[in-house]
């Protein structure tokens, strides 16, 4: 609070994103959903190459190369790509360009936490439509009036991914409203919405490089949609900022993208990890969510979620716990690491859960 404040900033109540460490400390880190494993070689190789005096010039405020690869990894049109700083960035395009109507934006009650957060700064009214008995987005219970939709698939925090026939039940049931897909863990076991986007003009896709890319750091997230409903996107961003992706991102992203076995390979790595956490943490007694991503969503009956986080941090293994909605309170998110990175937080767990 400060004199020098708007009302409306003292009002905001900012997202706040999981720990991250400062250099050297000694932490297992399994809190934010970052990919264990590097990101290709070609992507390091691609920023060398771009260090040099073209750092002087403005980047391509249009990105059309990593649109291009984009578009060709995908079978779209390049113009129906929109890229941005991540894609926390390309969804607060989203909310401001696209969701900002006089109904309310209905989201899942238990799912990204940064949506309510841009709901509040761009002035949008919302409804939280819970979770089915099985922590499901219940798809059924999207039919009021609304100004638009925003589900995560897979879900975040839960992993617990919809089938395509799901997501398309939900277009169709919306059919004068943009569905905004958040695909952020696609990669890890969901099947893409955007095999739909040519069939269905209100479909919007969103990915992010940050997660099956492992390019956290580099901050590139897309969106896929038809032509019109980019073109509002491009808007906003050309009111807001023609150079959210320097040159740097825009290399390595695209070497990223074109990467394809790279790729591969190191999903099928985070895939067969997350098997092993789940069949851990079951033979401890955790209740594990089925996860279709690079994390799981677990809790015991017999210990308290917050008292486990805690013995867990003092033991140096950092997991991320989500005190509301009540429903998920004794649940921790605990993200797929290195096999090393798990021995950890086994050995930890082993001795806090004696018995098993
Ligand atoms: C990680 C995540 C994002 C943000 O990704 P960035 O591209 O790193 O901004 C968006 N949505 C969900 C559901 C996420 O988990």
């Amino acid at each position: 609070m400060s004199r020098y404040w708007s009302d409306f900033v003292n009002r905001l109540k900012p997202y706040v994103p999981g720990e991250q460490p400062v250099a050297g400390q000694k932490l297992v880190k399994l809190n934010t959903n970052e990919n264990p494993f590097g990101p290709s070689p070609r992507v390091l190789a691609a920023l060398k190459a771009q260090l040099d005096d073209s750092l002087r010039l403005y980047p391509d405020p249009e990105s059309r190369q990593l649109r291009g690869a984009i578009a060709a990894l995908y079978e779209v049109e390049a113009n129906q790509v929109f890229v941005g700083n991540g894609s926390d960035e390309v969804l607060a395009h989203i909310f401001n360009g696209l969701l900002r109507h006089a109904e309310p934006v209905l989201l899942p009650e238990v799912s990204y936490s940064f949506y309510p957060v841009y709901c509040q700064l761009f002035g949008i009214e919302r409804v939280d439509i819970p979770l089915d008995a099985d922590f499901k987005v219940a798809v059924g219970a999207f039919r009021q009036p609304n100004g638009g939709i925003v589900v995560a698939n897979p879900n975040a925090p839960t992993g617990v991914c919809l089938g395509l026939a799901e997501v398309e039940q939900l277009l169709r049931q919306n059919v004068d409203s943009v569905v905004v897909i958040d695909e952020a863990y696609i990669d890890f076991g969901g099947e893409s919405a955007i095999a739909l986007v040519n069939r269905y003009p209100n479909l919007l896709v969103v990915q992010t490089l940050s997660k099956s890319r492992s390019l956290a750091g580099l901050r590139v997230g897309f969106a896929v949609g038809q032509r019109d409903l980019i073109d509002a996107l491009e808007r906003v961003k050309n009111s807001f900022n023609s150079y959210p992706l320097d040159r740097l991102a825009q290399t390595a992203a695209q070497a990223a993208i074109e990467d394809r076995e790279w790729f591969q390979q190191c999903r099928s790595r985070v895939i067969a990890n997350r098997e092993a956490l789940t069949l851990g943490l079951a033979q401890l007694g955790f209740e594990v969510l089925p996860s279709a991503a690079n994390f799981v969503f677990a809790r015991h009956p017999e210990h308290d979620a917050a008292v486990l986080l805690a013995a867990l941090r003092e033991q140096g293994v950092i997991v991320r716990h989500f005190r509301r909605p009540s429903s998920i309170a004794q649940f921790l998110r605990i993200s797929v690491g290195t096999e090393s990175q798990q021995g950890a937080l086994f050995r930890v767990l082993e001795n806090l859960i004696p018995g098993h």
